[in-house]
């Protein structure tokens, strides 16, 4: 069974703004993102982890509705 592609963007905890760092940045666990929107720092543990429940839920979503158009 073939898995659709999803993004998963990072969403600033505060204003849910999309994050965006510099394209050769890379986040490690500890570190701060800060949100060019209102400049708060996300903690990118907290930001991953909802952005992971989220592509989830996504992922889930999608897997369902094959299921159900196989059995129509
Ligand atoms: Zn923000």
């Amino acid at each position: 069974m073939d898995i659709p592609e999803i993004t998963i963007s990072l969403k600033c905890l505060f204003c849910g703004s999309d994050l965006e760092g510099p394209e050769d940045e890379e986040y490690n666990s500890g570190d701060l993102i800060k949100c060019i929107k209102c400049g708060k720092e996300n903690d990118y543990d907290s930001v991953l982890e909802i952005a992971k429940d989220e592509g989830l839920e996504a992922v889930k979503a999608q897997l369902q509705n094959k299921l159900k158009n196989m059995f129509k």
